[in-house]
């Protein structure tokens, strides 16, 4: 749910503590690994793990069967949902099998959102373009104010797309806007930030989304995501 740390670590001179010839993917990939694994483990039997499990097998199953397969990776601690940077796949806290299915199966849409429409890519994709080759001080100075406005920019726009796509297909399920509400408003009223649109942009652009969806009658799960993902990108 959160990249926040994508441009954080830029900002807080991550680079500096590069490894030896690394490019800015390989210091992304490896500062995520990193956090993750200072995560305490899950307790991967635990009713609240097997009810993530569970949440996302519905969600793929609903996608289709020609969507390609997501890797989950099931941590411990605090509430916690992020799109895998490598490779294809999500990193989920157990504590999300605790939420109520309609917030548990909109959290996780939303992160199978950001793997299914390719963002960690597209954000490697800019951060290469403004620090390409090895990453070195002499090869991050001057890219902060540039990277950080763009990467602003995409990241509120993938935010976006993928609060779509994870509407759309969990509202094939029978939950909807409260749903979301109750979601968002999980952690309080957050205003716009670097990485994330505030609430209540989010919530207001689930609402429109809502409105062109009700007008819409018997679409396939595989519509209805190209028909939210187009709305969004419009
Ligand atoms: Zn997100």
């Amino acid at each position: 749910m959160r990249w926040s740390w994508a441009i954080l670590l830029l900002l807080t001179g991550v680079c500096l503590n590069a490894a030896a010839a690394e490019n800015i993917e390989q210091v992304l990939e490896r500062s995520q690994h990193m956090r993750l694994a200072q995560r305490p483990a899950a307790e991967a039997d635990s009713p609240a793990a097997q009810r993530v499990r569970h949440s996302v097998q519905q969600l793929t199953r609903l996608a289709g069967a020609n969507v390609p397969s997501v890797e989950l990776v099931l941590v411990g601690g605090d509430l916690f949902a992020e799109a895998l940077l490598d490779r294809p796949g999500i990193a989920v806290s157990q504590a999300v099998g605790d939420l109520p299915e309609g917030e548990r199966l909109l959290l996780l849409a939303h992160e199978l959102g950001h793997v299914r429409l390719a963002h960690a890519r597209a954000l490697k994709a800019l951060y290469r373009t403004h620090i390409p080759g090895e990453v070195r001080p002499e090869t991050t100075n001057g890219a902060n104010a540039a990277l950080g406005r763009e990467a602003h920019g995409l990241s509120h726009r993938h935010e976006h797309e993928a609060d779509a796509y994870g509407y759309a297909l969990v509202r094939l399920l029978g939950f909807g806007l409260d749903n979301a509400f109750a979601l968002l408003t999980r952690q309080g009223v957050q205003h716009d930030s670097a990485t994330h649109p505030g609430t209540r942009r989010r919530i207001a652009q689930l609402r429109m989304l809502e409105e062109s969806l009700a007008k819409q009658q018997g679409l396939t799960a595989a519509e209805v995501s190209a028909m939210a993902i187009a709305w969004a990108q419009r």
